[in-house]
């Protein structure tokens, strides 16, 4: 069987505790991914979380931009050991590939880029990929890698983006709002005025709110491929999803 490409997109809020990195929750994601490694994937994480942890070890006020650039300087290479020491508790050597966020406007870089991450795969090290947010800005100011992690999926030929976020699934109105709020289980059209809305993160660190997943799932959908948004502090809609094949929770963009 020919190994299933997938992009798994982890959020600053997932890996983020009481203003440091929740190490139990990045040990919980590295034991997923080396599940999926050992079933029939290949599987290329997008992480967020340089921010918070440069601000472990310096404390500046996140609302500057200017700021942010730095704690992320700090935090990226503090971000990636801990990442490193938690896949080589499973012999697993993963990599940092970081990109400015105008690396998919041209055909150029994103052919040295994807040789780079297929040479990574076929070498059995899993690529954990992030915006250079010290010299491009733009997902630090708006989106948080949702947008980043939907190129990623579609440039490299991944099949499925996988989003593990602090809301479980995409739900007709906000559940952190609204008590009656329903799950969207299969979403196969995203209307103009969903996609349209104002974002609405929901913490300090997060940027992007449900509207830059909803483009995201826009943009995968139009080019073939598919989406699911689940839950990253309980990650067992997404195990039953891609290990057991099944859809218990969680929200599974579908293409038509
Ligand atoms: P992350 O950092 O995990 O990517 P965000 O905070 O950026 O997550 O986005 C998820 C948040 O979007 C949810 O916690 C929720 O408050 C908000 N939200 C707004 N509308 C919806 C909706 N219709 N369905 C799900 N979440 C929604």
């Amino acid at each position: 069987m020919p190994l299933k490409r997938i992009v798994i997109k982890v959020g600053s809020h997932v890996l983020t505790e009481d203003g440091a990195i929740a190490k139990v929750r990045m040990l919980s994601l590295v034991e997923l991914t080396v599940a999926l490694k050992r079933d029939r994937y290949e599987v290329i994480l997008v992480s967020s979380g340089a921010v918070a942890a440069g601000f472990t070890q310096l404390p500046l006020d996140r609302s500057s931009v200017a700021n942010k650039q730095a704690l992320a300087a700090i935090g990226q290479p503090l971000l990636l050991k801990m990442y490193q020491e938690k896949f080589a508790m499973f012999g697993i050597l993963c990599s940092q590939v970081l990109f400015r966020s105008d690396v998919f406007e041209s055909k150029k870089h994103i052919n040295h880029a994807k040789v780079a991450i297929d040479t990574l795969l076929e070498n059995n090290v899993v690529p954990i990929i992030n915006e250079n947010d010290t010299v491009s800005i733009e997902e630090l100011v708006f989106g948080d890698n949702d947008r980043l992690s939907a190129h990623v999926t579609h440039h490299f030929d991944a099949e499925l983006l996988v989003i593990l976020s602090d809301i479980d699934a995409f739900y007709d109105k906000d559940p952190n709002k609204y008590d009656d709020a329903k799950r969207r289980a299969v979403v196969t059209e995203i209307s103009k005025e969903e996609l349209e809305a104002e974002h609405s993160p929901n913490n300090d660190f997060a940027t992007g709110g449900i509207v830059t997943k909803l483009q995201s799932a826009e943009f995968l959908m139009k080019h073939n491929r598919e989406m699911f948004l689940a839950s990253g502090f309980d990650l067992s809609d997404v195990k039953a999803f891609l290990v057991d094949g099944k859809h218990v929770g969680g929200t599974y963009f579908k293409r038509k």
